[in-house]
């Protein structure tokens, strides 16, 4: 992954301390090295999310149904301010260790749910508890973020746990913006300024934020190359001119704009206003935190898009555009530039050693191994993960988190989800995992269903898809 897309074959990366030291065929190595045989497999960099709402990870799958109008509902309104510091603890620590069981090193948690300092302090707590690179975006969707970023206990948290925290931890603040033309969020980013913070901000989510919003920001000054746009899916071109110009990156989540309903995943366009792109997964209460389903799902979504865009001129793509290669970079050195860490997202000497290890031997998804970039993006997934190091340190080795004590942590979210499930009763837990299901209209057959297809066939799909006789059906 350096300047040229290097893929080299049966070579060598050695790892001294922290850094990647030689990159080549038959490294000489110092004595007494340890050797972690990856032939047959292949060596890349750890992946960035550069979006993931890791407090959420303690409702893994809660809101599989859901659009983003039930999380709103559920988050936002009604459930969000009963969080507990420690509830924020426990979704942090297991989503943590869930990012480097597969794979990515470094992720930065789009932290929304700091309502107040000990929730914060519980949520650095949790990731400084786990071996893994994180950066804390912190926000507060229980207060405008011109009212928390004010706040001088929110400014000093913020100063004090950056100092000495060393390259494994960074800090963003993360604010969405309205478009409300009296622009209220000027202060926040002041604050954000005058700590020396990167923004990162929901932009272009259809009904929540849109161009007005980065028209301000732009118009004030306040769209810098460090800002990252999370989704950026309904902006107009105008919006896409000024994020390219002032240098800032996109943060695609393709599975969530897919089923939450944020727009349709933004690559098909954004790569045609030469904007950055990185990739991050947004949250596990519906998805996982497994960058090869961005990838694999991105590449889907685009040239989907691609193919339908052309057959509704009457037209055949036959180049596709966007390919395995890209969406391998966005994992990794795009999150490395969207994060200003150019020590990170590639494996050339002097880096970091963030590597990934993707070998498995007793799978035959592993053979023939003929199109690395391919074999990421389509074939490979979490449970090929052999081996991860972070800054040099082995947190994963053949197949199994080194030093994750996941009893603790499983007892911890399991405290989380009684207490949750408890405060908010039988009813509003059961209704909030089961948003009510629209009636699916099944068009009038002018055909007659042929005898193998029974009533009882037909009934049966009926009930499945929520259709009662009164539909006709
Ligand atoms: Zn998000």
């Amino acid at each position: 992954m350096d300047d040229a897309g290097t893929v080299l074959e049966n070579a060598d990366v050695l790892v001294v301390d922290d850094r990647v030291a030689a990159v080549g065929a038959a490294l000489d190595v110092p004595d007494g090295t340890f050797e972690i045989d990856a032939t047959g497999g292949i060596v890349m960099p750890g992946m960035i999310d550069t979006h993931r709402h890791m407090w959420q990870t303690a409702m893994r799958g809660y809101g599989a149904d859901w659009t983003l109008t039930q999380y709103f509902v559920w988050y936002y309104l009604e459930h969000g301010k009963v969080f507990r510091p420690q509830d924020v603890h426990a979704g942090n620590l297991v989503s943590a260790w869930d990012a480097l069981e597969a794979g990515v090193t470094t992720t930065v948690d789009w932290s929304h749910g700091l309502q107040s300092v000990d929730h914060a302090e519980a949520a650095v707590d949790a990731l400084q508890a786990v071996p893994g690179r994180f950066v804390l975006a912190y926000g507060n969707i229980q207060a405008a973020p011109w009212e928390w970023t004010a706040d001088k206990s929110v400014q000093s948290f913020l100063e004090r746990r950056r100092t000495g925290a060393g390259d494994m931890l960074g800090f963003q603040l993360a604010f969405d913006v309205t478009g409300d033309p009296e622009f209220p969020e000027r202060a926040a980013f002041e604050v954000a300024r005058e700590l020396g913070l990167p923004v990162t901000t929901h932009a272009g989510v259809w009904g929540a934020t849109n161009d007005a919003g980065i028209k301000l920001m732009h118009e004030n000054g306040f769209m810098t190359p460090e800002n990252v746009y999370v989704h950026a899916a309904t902006l107009e071109p105008d919006s896409y001119h000024r994020i390219a110009a002032t240098g800032g990156s996109i943060s695609v989540s393709t599975e969530s704009e897919q089923s939450a309903g944020q727009g349709y995943p933004p690559t098909w366009q954004v790569r045609r206003h030469d904007i950055p792109v990185s990739l991050s997964m947004d949250t596990s209460v519906w998805w996982s935190g497994d960058l090869f389903s961005a990838m694999r799902t991105t590449l889907g979504a685009d040239r989907s898009r691609e193919h339908l865009e052309a057959h509704i001129k009457g037209d055949t793509v036959t180049n596709v555009h966007l390919r395995a290669e890209h969406v391998v970079q966005w994992a990794t050195r795009g999150g490395a530039a969207a994060l200003g860490r150019d020590d990170l997202g590639s494996l050339q000497p002097g880096k970091k050693a963030d590597v990934v290890l993707i070998k498995n031997d007793a799978s035959p998804v592993s053979f023939p191994l003929l199109n690395p970039y391919g074999h990421i993006a389509f074939q490979a997934q979490r449970g090929d993960v052999h081996t991860v190091l972070v800054d040099g340190r082995v947190v994963k080795y053949q197949h199994r988190l080194v030093g994750a004590d996941l009893a603790a942590v499983r007892g911890q979210v399991q405290d989380t989800v009684e207490y949750l499930r408890s405060t908010l009763g039988a009813d509003a837990w059961a209704g909030g995992m089961n948003p009510d299901l629209p009636h699916d209209e099944v068009l009038d057959n002018p055909y007659q269903y042929t005898a193998y297809k029974s009533d009882s066939t037909h009934q049966a799909r009926g009930s499945v898809f929520g259709l009662t006789a009164d539909d006709g059906s």
